[in-house]
């Protein structure tokens, strides 16, 4: 599919993978960040088309019929998904591309896009895990000890990953993100074309 590379980050709520993801796309002009769809009601300051598409149930689950998209998921009981119609066309426009999404979603983009480059963010230690999300300030605690008790079934699923990165101190997870970037940008069938051009040179 297309030129760009796609990129899956997933993470156990809190990892920091937002926050990575993010201090990733402002270093990275070449990178871009798909708007995932949900049933979750924004948090404060989550804004509609940018952070998510804030969707009713209703019309989630008539997208779902109508086969829009390339991967979806139930997390934390709302409706998450990526429309593949947006991946496509950035991909194709030769983007590089980053998902933000659970294990579930990850591994139907890779059954379907197989040179998908996958991440899986851990944090440093569960105590850590749940200190973050606290520090947030944006869930509830019914809200955080659900998170905190889905926390392990999602990091089971590490091993389907092509990385993992620990996100202990920030700035080293983000250096490490970018390496991995860079790697897969000089893949040798990436780099093919311009050894083309030297050889015919
Ligand atoms: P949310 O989208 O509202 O959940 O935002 P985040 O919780 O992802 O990030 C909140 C703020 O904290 C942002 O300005 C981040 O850049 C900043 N931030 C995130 N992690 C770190 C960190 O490890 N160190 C520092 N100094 N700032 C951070
Ligand atoms: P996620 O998107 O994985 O749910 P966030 O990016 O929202 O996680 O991060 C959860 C909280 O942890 C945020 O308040 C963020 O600022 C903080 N955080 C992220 N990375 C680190 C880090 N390396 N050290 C300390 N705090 C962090
Ligand atoms: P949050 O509500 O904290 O933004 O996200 C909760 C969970 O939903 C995270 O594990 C995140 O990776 C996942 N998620 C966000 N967008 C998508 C998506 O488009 N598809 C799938 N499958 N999961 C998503």
């Amino acid at each position: 599919m297309g030129q760009g590379i796609l990129f899956i980050v997933s993470a156990p709520s809190g990892a920091g993978k937002t926050s990575l993801v993010r201090a990733l796309l402002e270093r990275d002009r070449a990178l871009a960040l798909s708007v995932s769809c949900t049933t979750r009601a924004p948090r404060t300051g989550e804004r509609d088309g940018v952070h998510y598409h804030f969707l009713a149930r209703e019309r989630f689950e008539q997208a779902i019929a109508a086969g829009d998209f390339l991967e979806s998921a139930e997390v934390f009981g709302n409706l998450y998904g990526t429309r593949e119609q947006d991946v496509r066309a950035r991909l194709e426009a030769g983007e590089d591309l980053i998902l933000e999404i659970d294990w579930q979603g990850a591994r139907q983009v890779r059954a379907r896009i197989p040179e998908a480059v996958s991440i899986f963010v851990l944090p440093p230690s569960i105590t850590e895990l749940e200190r973050r999300l606290r520090g947030r300030g944006t869930d509830s605690d019914t809200v955080i000890a659900e998170r905190m008790a889905q926390a392990r079934d999602e990091m089971i699923h590490g091993d389907e990953y092509d990385y993992l990165v620990v996100n202990g101190d920030f700035e080293d997870a983000l250096t490490t993100l970018t390496a991995i970037i860079a790697a897969e940008r000089q893949r040798q069938p990436r780099q093919q074309p311009k050894l083309t051009e030297l050889l015919g040179d």
